[in-house]
């Protein structure tokens, strides 16, 4: 069972929730999993703390041409609808950093001149605290697409129960790679005008892809009451509300935020799991 644990925007506190989430279900008896797929800025582990046990490095394959078989009819640039292959003076000339792997420009050249060599995209680090099961990945520095590497992230902790998948915030191909295939969406939001707009534009995304969701408030007691009216005329389930903590904040910036934060507001936490998994997981919601 896949959970995704989403937000419209950065900052709201997705993952801590998703690390609470993911570690109040391994100690409740659950082969759990976590999944850092905000591959962009990975922090998962730097709360959660996981003795990793391997690092492997990630590729993604680019063509390279032949120049010498090469005739320059120039069907690998009618092929790529991503620019990434483009003739110059005759000759195609790769861009690999706009390449999206689709292996078009292979299949039509006439005279295989293109081959594929890999292109390294970043890492996957995996390890285990506890119980609790952790990959992340982290793209390379300067990789302008993420995505690839987010599928080989949700490669990995298959034989858990549950994985909990931490993902990018925001509603690009990123993150709609992140909660394709999932069971069920978290979604994180905060009580402010910004939380609503960014909160509707991704109900809009989730919607459409048809997966399904609920809404957890975060800082619950600052802002006005606008997302809760939204949530109420959309018939969107709130699992949870979360009020601002200033011992949170506080924990978070020494690096030590997950466990006091669990415990804290571990009401609220069973109160999203006894929402997301009753019926289907015996013996993790508290009163079972
Ligand atoms: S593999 Fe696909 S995206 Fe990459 S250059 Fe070839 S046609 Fe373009
Ligand atoms: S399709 Fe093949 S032969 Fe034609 S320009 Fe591209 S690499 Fe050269």
């Amino acid at each position: 069972m896949n959970i995704s644990v989403a937000s419209g925007k950065g900052g709201t506190g997705k993952t801590t929730i998703a690390l609470a989430l993911a570690t109040l279900l391994s100690q409740r008896g659950i082969h759990a999993a976590i999944l850092d797929c905000d591959v962009e800025e990975p922090n998962v582990n730097l709360f959660l703390k996981a003795d990793i046990h391997s690092v492997d490095t990630v590729y993604t394959p680019v063509p390279s041409v032949d120049e010498a078989r090469c005739n320059g009819c120039g069907k690998c640039e009618q092929m790529c609808r991503f620019s990434a292959i483009v003739i110059v003076g005759g000759k195609p000339l790769v861009l690999p950093d706009m390449c999206h792997s689709c292996g078009g420009c292979y299949r039509v050249c006439p005279e295989k001149a293109i081959q594929e060599i890999p292109k390294e995209i970043g890492g996957i680090e995996e390890g285990l605290k506890g119980n609790l099961h952790y990959a992340g990945g982290r793209l390379r520095i300067g990789e302008p697409m993420a995505a690839p590497l987010i599928k080989e992230v949700k490669q990995y902790a298959c034989d858990a129960d549950v994985r909990v998948i931490d993902c990018p915030p925001g509603t690009s191909c990123s993150a709609i790679e992140s909660v394709r295939g999932s069971d069920y969406v978290i979604l994180i939001a905060e009580p402010t005008p910004f939380g609503l707009n960014d909160l509707q534009i991704i109900v809009g995304m989730l919607r459409q892809i048809e997966v399904g969701f609920g809404v957890v408030i975060n800082k619950s007691d600052i802002g006005d009451d606008r997302v809760y009216r939204y949530c109420r005329e959309e018939a969107v389930a709130v699992l949870a509300s979360i009020p601002y903590s200033p011992e949170s904040a506080s924990e978070y910036a020494s690096g030590f935020y997950h466990e006091a934060f669990i415990e804290r507001f571990s009401a609220e936490f069973y109160s999203i799991i006894t929402s997301v998994f009753s019926g289907k997981l015996k013996g993790v919601c508290r009163n079972e």
